[in-house]
């Protein structure tokens, strides 16, 4: 690359699932306008959708099923990343994205749990048709470009990158977060954005593993709870999820745990570290739970206890201990659960004293999981934390700030669920900034 200065009208950063939005939609807005105008994507990796190849173990999971409105609703706890996506989310919604899909010969296939993939199974897919798309719309691109700074000389964005400078009327900055630094995301788009004067959220885990001060024992990593509750607690304050956990070789992962990493994080951040327990019956109450298990015990004094737990089902519907679709207490964790409430092993219901029952109730609503050592920001699927939402405008993603800047992406503070929710949201916002950049 030479050391002239490239102008454009719109210049996007960053050639993530938002980046690459922002620029087809900025031709499409262009196109309907009547306007002329040239469009330029910098990604400073050698090709784009790094991100989007590796996304759901490669098969991405690329958006999830339902309404915009439910969308928010199962995709994004908090409410005012909901309310601030709410008008990105139905200006370019799941179905915007699938119809552009379909568009460039990738079909999408719903699971059960209504998780949408390419029915390839191959993430790249979704890649291609997004570089057919930017082809077709005449982006200028340039890979191995990384940006260093960006200033406002009057009207203009000059953007500085190694051996090339560029200037721009509009600038579109799609950085994505901080997690996952080896795909080409270390904050540089939030220096940026506080370069211009925003307001910066510290970057946080979410989505990630949570480790604990001492591992699970190496007889329980890879085994899983079945819809349990899974829940944090530090200095009277208690955050929990419901579904399953994973113990792994350094802590806790699966759904339940990357789903609380981001609360657990900030616990820690709060208090410096936290507990963890998981619920076996987060269905029930205490006391419902205690009668139940009176109720059992009359019927079936015979049993050991031992062979009650190994095959009680978790989180069973209320009524009794009948099996459902849940999954059971594994068999590895009975040995942990008896030891932890001091039964011995061959002890009945009939001859369980009244103070053991209580203690393996306590046990059975609470299960000790040990301390938090660690939630790996780097590790997580998103980060959560970057530029303060109040300071764009939702309906078009333009800074509050600085006039014909636009921020977009994972770079904004929001934070979603598992699910396709995080690469809909970075679609949506980034076609948001790219509709709105004239
Ligand atoms: C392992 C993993 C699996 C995931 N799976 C899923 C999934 O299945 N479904 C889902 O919805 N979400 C998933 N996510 C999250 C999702 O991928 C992200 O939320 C989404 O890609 C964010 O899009 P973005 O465009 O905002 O940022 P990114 O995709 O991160 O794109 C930002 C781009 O900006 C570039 N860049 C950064 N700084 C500069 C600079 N200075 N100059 C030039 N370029 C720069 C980066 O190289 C990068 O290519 C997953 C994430 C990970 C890490």
């Amino acid at each position: 690359m030479n050391d002239t200065m490239q102008h454009s009208t719109i210049l996007v950063i960053g050639a993530g699932a938002a980046g690459m939005a922002a620029a087809i939609a900025a031709r499409r807005a262009a196109g309907s306008l009547g306007r002329s105008c040239s469009i330029t994507l910098l990604e400073r990796n050698e090709r784009a959708g790094t991100k989007i190849r590796i996304s759901g173990g490669g098969k991405c999971n690329v958006t999830h099923q339902g309404t915009p409105s439910e969308l928010l609703e199962k995709g994004f706890l908090r409410l005012n990343e909901r309310r601030f996506l709410r008008n990105a989310l139905y200006g370019f919604s799941n179905s915007d994205l699938l119809d552009l899909l379909r568009s460039r010969g990738v079909e999408t296939v719903e699971r059960v749990d209504g998780k949408l993939f390419p029915l390839s199974g191959d993430a790249s897919s979704v890649v291609v048709a997004f570089e057919a798309l930017l082809r077709a719309s005449s982006v200028q691109q340039h890979f191995s470009c990384r940006v260093r700074s960006v200033e406002r000389k009057g009207d203009l964005f000059h953007v500085t990158t190694q051996g090339a400078s560029f200037t721009a009327d509009v600038l579109i900055l799609a950085t994505g977060g901080v997690s996952y630094s080896r795909t080409g995301t270390t904050g540089d788009g939030l220096a940026i954005a506080r370069s211009f004067g925003h307001s910066i959220k510290e970057s946080s885990a979410a989505l990630a593993p949570v480790y604990t001060v001492k591992a699970p024992s190496a007889s329980l990593s890879g085994l899983s709870l079945r819809s349990a509750g899974f829940a944090a607690v530090a200095s009277g304050c208690r955050v929990e999820r419901q579904g399953d956990i994973l113990f792994t070789h350094r802590g806790f992962s699966g759904p339940a745990a990357l789903s609380l990493s981001r609360d657990i994080a900030e616990l820690c951040t709060q208090f410096g570290s936290a507990l963890l327990y998981a619920d076996l019956f987060p269905q029930h109450g205490v006391a419902e739970l205690e009668e139940q298990l009176l109720r059992h015990a009359r019927k079936n004094g015979a049993q050991m206890v031992r062979k009650f737990l190994q095959s009680c089902p978790i989180a069973p519907l209320r009524g009794g201990f009948a099996l459902t679709a849940c999954g059971t207490i594994p068999t590895a964790l009975v040995p942990f659960l008896m030891r932890e409430a001091a039964l011995e092993p061959e002890v009945t219901w009939s001859t369980l004293a009244k103070e053991k029952r209580q203690s393996l109730l306590a046990l059975l609503k609470g299960f000790p999981l040990g301390g938090v050592r660690e939630v790996p920001l780097d590790q997580g699927e998103i980060s959560a934390g970057g530029v303060m939402l109040s300071e764009v405008n939702p309906k078009s993603m333009e800074s509050r700030i600085v006039p014909k800047l636009f921020l977009c992406g994972e770079l904004l503070d929001y934070a979603g669920e598992i699910g396709g929710f995080n690469l809909q949201a970075a679609f949506s916002t980034g076609w948001m900034a790219g509709s709105h950049a004239f």
